[in-house]
């Protein structure tokens, strides 16, 4: 263990299961020496947060749906009750009706366009506002982002549009915080199969299509993500914020399909 993270503590949000991004970066922080705290959204995953958390010697999990600001409070209040500082938060949290992650985007709902941007881009500024209060001595904050901000992905739709919303928060966050030492950054995952991304419609088209055409000629690991997860949370990045870094095999420089990639 080198320990990187050795003395930081911080809080994981948005850890399903073994899939998760949220996984992969967690596990990379606990090699370093990082000590985490776990939230997780509804009383149906605290039976496989739990575990989860033990095997990187935590016990400290807690719920937390970060759609409702009393419930965000409580969360923080329980964070607190432990700990008087943190160094660090992850925010892995994304959420859309699935039956608009397909079909058009012309035909997203008022209702759904506010519940996506509600849960996948404004939570990351409420929890940045709480996260503020417990880091007197500087920290970082991470969120997980994808292409679809950037460029029209099929069936990503409003879920695009909230990571664009996502991605210029971090921009502002970065700079409301900078003064204090409070880096905030994203990173830009490739496709992977997690619980959230099963919603997406034809999703295992597009992991195929990345494999077959981003310059590593592979898709990305949550493993890969969490290598760059520690370099974000820690102080290998002390000099940066307010960035949107891709991790996603090079996907994102290719303008056009390979020529060794045959049709699929
Ligand atoms: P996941 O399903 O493992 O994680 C999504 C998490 O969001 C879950 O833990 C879920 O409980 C949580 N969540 C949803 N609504 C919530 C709410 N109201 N309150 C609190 N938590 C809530 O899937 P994942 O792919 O690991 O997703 C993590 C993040 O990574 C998301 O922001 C996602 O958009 C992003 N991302 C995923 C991919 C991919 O291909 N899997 C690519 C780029 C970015």
């Amino acid at each position: 263990m080198s320990g990187l993270m050795a003395g930081k503590r911080g809080l994981i949000m948005g850890l399903a299961n073994d899939k998760s991004l949220a996984w992969g970066i967690a596990k990379k922080l606990a090699e370093h020496g990082a000590e985490m705290a776990f939230s997780y959204q509804g009383e149906a995953l605290k039976k496989r947060v739990e575990p989860l958390a033990a095997q990187l010697g935590s016990d400290f999990v807690f719920e937390c749906d970060v759609s409702e600001m009393t419930v965000l409070d409580a969360a923080f209040d329980a964070l607190k009750k432990r700990w008087d500082t943190i160094d660090f938060v992850v925010h892995a949290i994304g959420f859309s009706d699935k039956t608009e992650l397909r079909g058009q985007y012309v035909d997203t709902s008022l209702d759904n366009f506010l519940m996506t941007m509600n849960i996948s881009a404004y939570s990351l500024v409420a929890v940045a506002k709480r996260a503020r209060e417990m880091m007197p001595n500087g920290g970082s904050i991470l969120t997980l982002t994808y292409y679809g901000a950037e460029k029209v992905i099929p069936h990503y739709n409003v879920m695009g549009v909230a990571k664009a919303a996502l991605e210029t928060s971090v921009q502002y966050l970065a700079n409301d915080l900078g003064p204090e030492n409070i880096r905030v950054n994203a990173i830009s995952a490739g496709p992977i199969k997690t619980l959230a991304a099963s919603g997406i419609g034809d999703f295992r088209y597009i992991l195929k299509w990345n494999e077959l055409n981003a310059p590593l000629r592979r898709n990305v690991t949550i493993e890969d993500v969490g290598g760059s997860g520690l370099y974000f949370l820690s102080e290998l990045s002390s000099g940066v914020t307010g960035e949107t870094h891709h991790v996603d095999a090079g996907y994102h420089v290719v303008g056009m399909k390979q020529e060794d990639a045959p049709d699929i």
